[in-house]
């Protein structure tokens, strides 16, 4: 069965066989060399200085990290604004009332680009926010925000940045070098071809010297001082730990980043173009997308269900659209072990489909 839905992933043979080394225990040396081989190699997938970052790591879903990441990253006299074009985005607002933290929302339509007019407008209209958060990847449709420029009204208005770069974390740029992002919170299991159970923030020392301990198992300050000296205050998913950094060793040895996003453009280069010429289009023009996932218009006559059915007895899972859009659409995603052979398999079985 071939894995295109965002997460979890169809995994390479080689990460699937690093779940069979031996068995261990979280407390002996062993472990704490396999943690501290992932926190290097986190901090190293976009050449972070580790003087100033830090990868902190949890056992979770990527849900675990951007709670773990909201929870401790905005202080306790801290005001967070929420940009919401999608489910993710409605998640973080779900936290923060969870946790009682101050908060506004910058609500758009879930087929919108971020307003950086109306973010702005908060930002000038309300001097008590100290934060925004904001998807990177909203993988509800498939958008890219635009880092670049929230990061650059942040940094005007002296407030820092909490991305949820669950689904684009190891696949899409992200420029560290913005001095307004304080974290980013992600998951071992998508773009980075892990197993779940394995989730991560890489966060600036800076913003950890401030955190708030609003929770007690996702305390991201507790996790990070003790992971420095080579602890960890729970049992760890040890198993998705080996598998995180196998396919962090396999990932720098297929170049990094850059050739992910590079191969993952390609794939979804060819799923547009072979649906499209199939009548199907995609919802995003291409340079609002991003290279992980898109959605695309359901075929006329055919619903979600038979359309998902009909591919997963051919060896294929595709992904619904979320809440209301799930009338309309379904999503492709091209992360973990997928190759232009694959998507050739994918297209014919459409055309098996759709005549
Ligand atoms: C997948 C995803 C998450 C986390 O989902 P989990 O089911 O907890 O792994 C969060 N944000 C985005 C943008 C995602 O794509």
């Amino acid at each position: 069965m071939l894995l295109l839905n965002p997460g979890p992933v169809t995994l390479t043979e080689r990460v699937r066989r690093s779940l069979l080394q031996e068995d261990l225990c979280h407390r002996e040396s062993e472990f704490f060399d396999v943690q501290e081989e992932a926190r290097t190699r986190l901090v190293n997938v976009y050449g972070l200085d580790a003087a100033q970052w830090q990868a902190v790591l949890m056992t979770g879903s990527g849900t675990a990290a951007v709670e773990s990441m909201i929870a401790s990253l905005v202080p306790e006299s801290g005001k967070l604004l929420i940009v919401e074009n999608g489910v993710y985005g409605e998640r973080i607002t779900e936290i923060a009332k969870q946790y009682g933290i101050a908060h506004e929302v910058a609500k758009h339509d879930w087929m919108q680009a971020p307003d950086l007019a109306r973010i702005v407008d908060h930002l000038d209209a309300d001097r008590a926010i100290t934060h925004v958060a904001i998807i990177h990847h909203e993988t509800t449709t498939g958008r890219l925000n635009d880092l670049r420029a929230l990061g650059e009204a942040c940094r005007a208005h002296g407030v820092q940045m909490l991305v949820d770069g669950v689904s684009s974390f190891g696949a899409e740029a992200i420029d560290f070098n913005d001095a307004s992002i304080a974290a980013v919170a992600a998951t071992a299991n998508k773009c980075l071809h892990g197993v779940p159970g394995a989730a991560f923030v890489i966060a600036r020392r800076a913003a950890l010297a401030t955190a708030a301990s609003r929770t007690y198992y996702l305390d991201l300050k507790r996790l990070a001082t003790l992971q420095d000296q080579r602890n960890t205050p729970f049992t760890p998913s040890v198993h998705a730990y080996y598998a995180l950094v196998e396919a962090l060793r396999e990932l720098a040895d297929e170049g990094g980043w850059q050739a992910r996003h590079a191969r993952y453009a390609a794939l979804s280069e060819q799923v547009r173009a072979g649906l499209a010429a199939r009548g199907m289009a995609s919802v995003l023009p291409k340079d609002e997308s991003s290279v992980v996932l898109r959605a695309f218009r359901l075929p006329q006559g055919i619903d979600y269900p038979k359309l998902h059915d009909a591919l997963k007895v051919r060896g294929f899972v595709i992904y619904a659209g979320q809440g209301g859009l799930s009338a309309e659409l379904f999503r492709i995603s091209t992360m973990g072990d997928i190759h232009a052979a694959d998507i050739e398999r994918l297209l014919a079985a459409f055309d098996e489909i759709v005549r």
